[in-house]
């Protein structure tokens, strides 16, 4: 699949719910209201969407949410989906989370043919943990790392860099990241959704200030390693591990943007900061055969704009995409 910039679509992020058993303050507020039963893509139909990605040319498959592991037999989804990884269709079956499930689900996980997981983490002070996520419990998050560490996960942490919040302490992420034996990516805060009473203004903290910062501590070797997403990479000179920067911000990386996302509704957004998208439960639904999937999702790929341009300052108060993140999947 290529788009009309000339760019190839291989990698497809799936929110396989919008629900999550945390509140974090930057992302929901704290009365969402879920989607009906229904309007849901079921386990079968997301698998039948995901496998036309991969038939289409889709390389990179990740879960993402609301929070997937608390989605109701998710591991089946997974299993099924490790199909192509054992045909060589995909290159990788991988997992954005909160970590509160890991525990129970690190095993069959590492079963099904993952290899490495995102853990979102802002901070490694339980009180300030339970402010950010409004209910979650540390102790349940470094329990799933333990025991994501154990299935021979690999683990990387993500961190949302929240002005006044957690800038203090990246350089003690870093060392314990160093420690574990984990990478660690620092993403800034993106206007998305209405989120009560925070605001993005005082949340936004420029990561170009932060990697200034990080420098006068850290030695920050850069590297022309990519994952496959959008985060820059240095290595930690000192702890040997890798520092990802997503900044969506103050740079964005919209060229080289090789993603779309598909919601638990059948809704393909073709870019994280646009409204524009395309319906693929309707043609899923309307016909046992995949034509009309494999149709519209190519329809979609031809209308992949050029880009997005978040913007926070006193003058954009406003989200620039009302939907919150965990609707299209971070
Ligand atoms: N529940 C899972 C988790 O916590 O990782 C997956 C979904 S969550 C929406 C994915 C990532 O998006 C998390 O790392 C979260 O911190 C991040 N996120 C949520 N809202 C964001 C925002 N407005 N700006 C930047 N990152 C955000």
């Amino acid at each position: 699949m290529i788009d009309p910039f000339g760019r190839h679509i291989s990698y497809l992020r799936v929110s396989v719910t919008d629900r999550c058993d945390f509140r974090c303050v930057y992302c929901m507020s704290e009365d969402m209201s879920f989607l009906p039963k229904a309007e849901v893509l079921t386990l079968e139909e997301l698998d039948r969407v995901c496998s036309a990605f991969v038939r289409l040319g889709v390389r990179k498959l990740r879960l993402t949410g609301g929070e997937p592991l608390v989605r109701r037999n998710i591991m089946s989804l997974f299993h099924g989906l490790g199909r192509h990884l054992t045909s060589g269709a995909l290159d990788e079956l991988t997992l954005t989370t909160n970590g509160s499930q890991l525990a129970r689900h690190a095993e069959e996980l590492a079963a099904a043919g993952v290899k490495r997981v995102n853990v979102s983490l802002d901070t490694l002070d339980a009180a300030k943990f339970h402010t950010i996520t409004r209910w979650g419990k540390i102790d349940q998050v470094m329990g799933g790392l333990t025991a994501a560490k154990a299935a021979g996960l690999a683990v990387k942490i993500n961190t949302v860099a929240l002005k006044g919040v957690n800038e203090d302490e990246f350089d003690d992420l870093i060392a314990w990241c160093g420690a574990e034996g984990f990478d660690l990516t620092l993403i800034e805060v993106m206007p998305m959704g209405d989120i009560g009473g925070e605001q993005r203004l005082d949340q936004y903290l420029p990561l170009s200030l932060v990697r200034a910062r990080l420098g006068q501590r850290w030695t920050l070797d850069e590297t022309d390693y990519r994952s496959g997403g959008p985060a820059r990479y240095y290595t930690v000179r000192e702890t040997g591990r890798r520092l990802g920067l997503i900044t969506p911000l103050t740079h964005n990386f919209c060229e080289s943007c090789n993603r779309v996302r598909l919601t638990c509704t059948g809704t393909l957004f073709m870019c994280l900061g646009q409204e524009d998208a395309a319906d693929l439960r309707a043609p899923l639904r309307a016909s046992e055969s995949d034509a009309p999937l494999d149709a519209a999702i190519a329809e979609a790929i031809s209308r992949k704009p050029k880009g997005h341009d978040f913007v926070i300052d006193r003058r954009h108060s406003q989200p620039a995409v009302k939907r919150h993140m965990s609707v299209t999947g971070g």
